[in-house]
């Protein structure tokens, strides 16, 4: 199975290029952003604040996930409900930052993410999927931008949907997710090792996409070639 993993902080372009580049390439396209989400809706509904570990914990059980594929999109249930519009809420994006920093949350979507992957191609993106979840993944990329030049993108996004905001707070809240996902001890966002940089600040989306479709061909190409070609960077292993 082809596996690409894409992790990089909120609004590099992570979700639209995955789902841009799964759609073009033939992949199933895994938003793990998104399970965190319900998570965090969840706690939301219940009144539960994300940061408070043991009460997150105990509403785990009460909690089941479903993603299904329909008409080419991902949709998430909650508890059987469609929640794959609510989770986009700005809110809900701050709390899925909160409830992800417990362990016993990322454990609770761990094996749900690798089963994705072990029956099916995959694109999935987040922010420890080359890190933790797939570390054997065929091609890791971590996609990232300047904070400012994510928050105007994110602004861009909200007035189209007929969202006012404010850039300040827009960028605020860049800043402050970066500083939690960063900093957690709990599968902390940081570029693997064997991750390639894609620095998207300077780059518009059609541009990313090329960059990225190169790269993941390219290692595609290696890795049906066989696994001695298939080494990630630095395995520099020619078969020619
Ligand atoms: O990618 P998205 O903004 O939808 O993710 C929401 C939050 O979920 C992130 O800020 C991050 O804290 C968390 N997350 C995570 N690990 C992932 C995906 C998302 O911790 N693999």
């Amino acid at each position: 199975m082809i596996s690409i993993a894409i992790d990089g902080p909120s609004g590099a372009g992570k979700s639209s290029l995955a789902k841009r580049l799964a759609a073009a390439l033939g992949y199933v396209y895994v938003d793990t952003g998104a399970m965190y989400r319900a998570i965090g809706l969840y706690a939301l509904r219940r009144g539960v604040p994300p940061a408070d570990r043991p009460a997150v914990c105990a509403l785990l059980p009460e909690i089941a996930l479903r993603l299904a594929y329909e008409d080419g999109a991902q949709h998430l249930y909650l508890n059987g409900e469609d929640v794959s519009a609510a989770v986009r809420a700005e809110e809900v994006g701050m709390a899925a930052s909160g409830v992800s920093a417990h362990p016993e949350v990322r454990d609770f979507l761990l094996e749900m993410q690798r089963r994705m992957a072990r029956s099916q191609n995959v694109l999935m993106d987040g922010r420890d999927i080359g890190t933790v979840v797939l570390p054997d993944a065929t091609l890791k990329i971590f996609l990232t931008a300047a904070p400012e030049a994510r928050a105007r993108r994110r602004l861009a996004e909200l007035a189209a949907k007929g969202e006012a905001a404010e850039y300040d707070k827009v960028l605020a809240d860049i800043r402050q997710r970066d500083e939690q996902d960063t900093h957690r001890a709990a599968a902390p966002l940081k570029k693997a090792a064997d991750a390639v940089l894609v620095d998207t600040t300077d780059l518009d989306f059609d541009q990313s996409f090329e960059t990225m479709k190169a790269l993941i061909l390219e290692r595609a190409a290696k890795a049906a070639a066989g696994p001695q070609s298939a080494a990630g960077e630095g395995g520099g292993c020619s078969t020619v």
